[in-house]
């Protein structure tokens, strides 16, 4: 917990939508106790709605489209549930274990006139250079998909991925930093026809499941 955040019990009665009162507030009448909201509140997330519109996203030509974003910004998640079933070919570091892998599937698959979604953190033009020259070299464009997520949000996602799905390598906050550290705003300069910037909206499922909306709308510091 950061020297910033409130107590955990605080937060606990923020969490179960309760107006929180030190014993000190209840019984004695003293003046509320301050405290600072910790930088990232989950409950801010409600009021964010905007996405990007399905045939701004989806192109009907063969192209690359190329993910930059926090681990935990949600990128596969996204990936997975907009452009794998509109017939993208996915290629992530995650799986197949180096860039050098990720760029031969890349080519392969535009080889086969397919379109293909890299999905990786690609925080700096290094990375995301061998992608755009992979896509120039079979003559398609290249957009960039910028997740716009905080350091926070993805770090409340780490946690919340680390409850509910096995299988991922947790996310320590020097890979966080190490990540912010490194990152350089996507430019069209690389070679990108289109940066696209997409926000974190909450999502959990169609229908979307109550308990797990519950989960997420917790606090996950301290
Ligand atoms: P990334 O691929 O950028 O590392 P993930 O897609 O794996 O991030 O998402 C990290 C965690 O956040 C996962 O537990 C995922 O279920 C959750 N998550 C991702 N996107 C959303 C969303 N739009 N709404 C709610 N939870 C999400
Ligand atoms: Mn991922």
């Amino acid at each position: 917990s950061s020297p910033s955040s409130p107590p955990v019990h605080s937060q606990f009665a923020l969490n179960a939508g309760l107006r929180f009162l030190t014993p000190e507030e209840e019984f004695l009448g003293w003046a509320p106790a301050p405290f600072d909201l910790p930088a990232f509140d989950p409950r801010d997330l409600d009021k964010v709605t905007q996405e990007v519109p399905e045939a701004e996203l989806v192109s009907d030509r063969p192209e690359v489209l190329l993910t930059v974003g926090f681990p935990g910004a949600g990128k596969s998640t996204f990936v997975k549930r907009y452009l794998v079933p509109a017939g993208y070919e996915y290629v992530n570091r995650d799986t197949l274990g180096s860039w050098q892998r990720c760029v031969s599937a890349c080519s392969a698959a535009l080889a086969r006139g397919r379109s293909v979604v890299v999905d990786n953190t690609n925080p700096d033009p290094e990375s995301r250079q061998r992608f755009v020259s992979c896509a120039r070299e079979a003559a398609v464009p290249c957009r960039c998909l910028q997740f716009t997520a905080s350091l926070e949000q993805a770090r409340h996602n780490c946690r919340f991925r680390d409850m509910t799905q096995s299988g991922h390598v947790p996310v320590t906050d020097a890979v966080l930093f190490s990540y912010k550290k490194q990152f350089v705003a996507p430019d069209l300069s690389e070679g990108f026809s289109q940066i696209l910037q997409i926000p974190f909206v909450p999502h959990f499922g169609d229908p979307p499941d109550p308990q797990r909306r519950r989960l997420f709308f917790q606090f996950s510091d301290g």
